[in-house]
């Protein structure tokens, strides 16, 4: 198709590969708004974690075609960019500037959005926005440029391509919250654990939630409408066959968090899930698990061992837990009563230790885990959860142990 338009002759590649670039630029910036769109299917073989990392390394391809685009344009094609002044440029070329400082900018607030303190709803009302404005804006330059898409033959493409993005934006911020609308909860408890943790326990007021496994977690919106983007990922802590009531346990971390953790009971929410991958059930022959969470990544982790529990499944679990201090060992004693019916090895490694404490202290390195996991284990699941310095300081160690890379998975909880 790209071959059979008008086209300098010169140089007549440089021209196709330029406007290549652009196209397959366009292609990726679609295919974005599917890959953050939490579609089931899409997540569920990965992972949102790898789905959202995916996200990023596509969003730097595509702003990489764009400056190809662009560049080759400037400096053989000079006069096909006309000018530069927004007041008297023409507008096709216009809008093309401003598809790409939107995506720019994208990139930009995002990389480094905790270094300039933009508050996370701030930023992510901004990304929805420059995402919309800056695909419209290459829809325009393709559609005001002309040159490929005034083919007859290239209607079908544009049509479909422009209807399948329209219908995930509409879908995602339209269909998708007023279905959630439609199936609402409500808070029926609040309660304190230790290391400032709050449980609270939802009763569903129109359909449950459909089957879920151990330790995947949902979009938890409380208080407010599906469309408010409150919406926050939280792990159900509760094992399935508890259900239809189920619980998240909440730590409260910024700004959203400390005002869900004073939810009342009555509170309306919603819950759109269930995503993620962090679970037992996908390891049916394993002979046993190694379990490392830190501070609140312990929710998973105990979602997990529910499930153990209630399927009195007989393989062994060796579970290490990193707090600050033994008193913030949320689920502690949970944890002990979860150990009468499950082969469960707990080996809680507080940072700050009491003088009379004999077991283990500081931060999880190699040393510790070699003195608690023995050879035989290196081939069981190792499943991590925590601060990002914890995770990468076991996977560091366990690696270092001979640990097969493919063997140890881990749940991020900074999604972005
Ligand atoms: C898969 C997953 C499971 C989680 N499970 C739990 C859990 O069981 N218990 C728990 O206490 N915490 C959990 N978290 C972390 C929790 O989502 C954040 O602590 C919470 O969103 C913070 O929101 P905030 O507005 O209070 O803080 P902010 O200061 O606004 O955000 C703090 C950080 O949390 C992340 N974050 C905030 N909002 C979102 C969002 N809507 N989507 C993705 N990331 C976001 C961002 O990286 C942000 O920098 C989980 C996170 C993920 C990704």
């Amino acid at each position: 198709m790209l071959w059979g338009s008008d086209r300098p002759d010169a140089t007549a590649f440089l021209w196709d590969f330029s406007m290549g670039c652009g196209f397959a630029a366009l292609i990726l910036v679609l295919m974005q708004f599917a890959l953050t769109g939490r579609i089931r299917a899409l997540t569920s073989p990965y992972g949102a974690d790898i789905v959202y990392v995916f996200h990023r390394f596509v969003s730097w391809g595509a702003v990489g075609l764009i400056l190809l685009h662009f560049g080759i344009l400037y400096l053989w094609y000079q006069p096909a960019l006309g000018e530069l002044n927004p007041l008297t440029a023409r507008w096709e070329l216009t809008v093309a500037r401003l598809g790409l400082l939107c995506f720019a900018l994208m990139i930009l607030t995002s990389e480094l959005r905790k270094r300039i303190a933009l508050p996370y709803r701030a930023w992510r009302i901004l990304h929805i926005l420059l995402a919309v404005v800056g695909t419209l804006s290459a829809f325009a330059h393709v559609l005001g440029v002309g040159k490929y898409s005034a083919m007859t033959a290239a209607w079908p493409l544009w049509l479909g391509a422009a209807t399948v993005w329209a219908g995930f934006v509409v879908w995602s911020r339209v269909l998708r919250p007023r279905a959630l609308m439609r199936d609402p909860w409500r808070v029926v408890a609040n309660d304190r654990e230790r290391g400032g943790v709050h449980t609270l326990t939802l009763r569903p007021e129109g359909r449950p939630l459909r089957s879920w496994k151990p330790g995947q977690f949902a979009w938890l919106t409380l208080g407010n409408a599906p469309w408010a983007l409150r919406d926050h990922p939280f792990t159900i802590s509760t094992a399935p066959d508890r259900g239809p009531e189920i619980s998240f346990s909440i730590k409260p971390l910024g700004d959203d968090s400390a005002q869900m953790v004073k939810a009342r009971p009555g509170t309306i929410a919603y819950v759109d899930g269930p995503f993620g991958t962090f679970s037992v059930d996908r390891e049916v022959d394993a002979e046993g698990f190694v379990m490392i969470a830190g501070g609140v990544g312990i929710t998973p982790i105990i979602a997990n061992l529910h499930a153990l529990q209630s399927r009195k499944d007989a393989r062994p679990v060796i579970l290490i837990y990193a707090n600050s201090t033994l008193q913030d060992a949320s689920f502690r004693e949970e944890l002990d009563a979860i150990a009468q019916d499950v082969r469960l090895t707990i080996v809680h490694v507080p940072e700050e230790a009491p003088d009379d404490w004999a077991g283990e202290s500081g931060l999880i390195d190699q040393d510790l885990l070699q003195r608690h996991l023995p050879e035989a284990t290196r081939s069981w699941p190792h499943m991590l959860c925590g601060p990002a310095p914890m995770i990468a300081a076991a996977a560091e160690g366990l690696i270092a142990l001979r640990t097969p890379a493919n063997a140890i998975s881990f749940e991020v909880f900074d999604l972005v």
